[in-house]
């Protein structure tokens, strides 16, 4: 599949948008509540452009040198960034200039070094997901889930930081409906303590119906609406 607009992507994205439609109809619950991002990692801003023009709003995008220079190209557009991959310390508070949400927040000093007083002073806070690893294995990012409610209550606790809710990825071994069973009940953890907290992103292009399903309110679709990824080392 080539990688570029046109009349593909505006078919790709109605055919997405149907099916989340499909998905919260069958769950009983109403679009309204969901938002979707578009991920666009390894696209040329030429493609985030034309998703604009089709009515996207919300960006996702994993690399920090590649959001901030889309970010900078598409700066004349009213669009959300959102950041979803794996952030390095030293890279957090470049990552939010830009990013109005930050989906991988998973260690207490990644939240300490986004903390800012003159965010909270401002009014700019940045959201924040508390990102939870559904696997075992250590190096995938994400807190175990039992520390969860602990990162989101120390989230709480910094200024220019809004906590939203919780962050996972489906396990690739598993039935994917089980994992975001398991995310909603850390989310109703979360929320016992913080009840503004109560988003849920969660859901890509193959598993999104089933976490609409269990009550994801931030879907992350990437390849369902812009086609195969270019590969980019
Ligand atoms: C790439 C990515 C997505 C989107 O994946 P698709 O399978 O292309 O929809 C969602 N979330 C995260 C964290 C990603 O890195």
């Amino acid at each position: 599949m080539p990688d570029e607009g046109g009349p593909g992507l505006t078919a790709r994205l109605a055919l997405v948008r149907a099916s989340i439609a499909g998905a919260a109809d069958a769950a009983g619950r109403s679009v309204d509540d969901l938002t979707l991002i578009a991920v666009t990692k390894f696209h040329d801003a030429a493609l985030l452009r034309d998703l604009a023009a089709l009515g996207i709003t919300d960006f996702g995008e994993s690399r920090h040198q590649e959001a901030r220079e889309k970010a900078r190209e598409l700066a004349d557009l009213d669009v959300t960034w959102h950041f979803i991959g794996q952030l390095q310390s030293k890279k957090a508070r470049q990552v939010a200039e830009y990013a109005s949400v930050i989906h991988s927040v998973d260690r207490a000093s990644l939240a300490d070094l986004l903390a800012s007083e003159e965010r909270e002073a401002d009014g700019t806070r940045i959201g924040c997901f508390v990102q939870v690893n559904l696997t075992p294995d250590p190096d995938r990012g994400g807190v175990r889930p039992e520390d969860a409610v602990a990162l989101a209550e120390h989230i709480e606790t910094l200024p220019g930081l809004d906590l939203r809710g919780v962050m996972a990825v489906a396990p690739n071994e598993g039935e994917p409906r089980a994992a975001f069973a398991q995310l909603r009940s850390i989310s109703d953890a979360v929320r016992a303590s913080v009840p503004r907290a109560s988003a849920i992103s969660a859901g890509m292009s193959n598993d999104f119906a089933e976490a609409i399903a269990e009550g994801a309110t931030h879907l992350r679709i990437g390849s369902a609406i812009t086609g195969i990824r270019p590969a980019r080392g």
